[in-house]
């Protein structure tokens, strides 16, 4: 899948959509998830033009990789997550229900977060 320079996160990344912001370096941009599904919800994106995971982990630079990592560790901590747990999620593709064609990190916290998955 070709990479979409007009879906809703490359647009906060260009600033032209505002976002709630928790934290940016050179490698990504994290912000608070529009409609969140837990007490914390927070995304986190590489600043790089990546579908997905599945994407990122083929293409993305060691660099890009390292930083990104490092960045969704440091939102996690700077939310106050360390100690209570958090549940870090990234959809890939039609049985994932991945609804933004830019890579994100979901990072949910905050209360207790129940079993892994839900099948349909
Ligand atoms: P996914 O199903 O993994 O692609 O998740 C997409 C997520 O993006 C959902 O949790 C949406 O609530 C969230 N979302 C969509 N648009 C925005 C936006 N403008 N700002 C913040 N979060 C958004």
């Amino acid at each position: 899948m070709a990479y979409d320079p007009n879906n809703i996160f490359a647009k906060i990344l260009r600033g032209e959509i505002p976002c709630k912001k928790l934290y940016e370096d050179q490698h990504a941009l994290a912000f608070h998830d529009i409609n969140p599904q837990a007490k914390t919800h927070v995304l986190v994106i590489p600043k790089g033009a990546y579908v997905s995971f599945e994407d990122f982990s083929e293409r993305a630079e060691p660099a890009e990789i390292v930083g990104f990592v490092r960045a969704v560790g440091m939102v996690a901590r700077k939310l106050g997550l360390k100690e209570s747990g958090y549940r870090i999620l990234a959809n890939h593709g039609p049985d994932s229900h991945q609804e933004v064609p830019h890579l994100h990190v979901h990072i949910f916290g905050g209360q207790r977060l129940g079993r892994m998955i839900q099948p349909e």
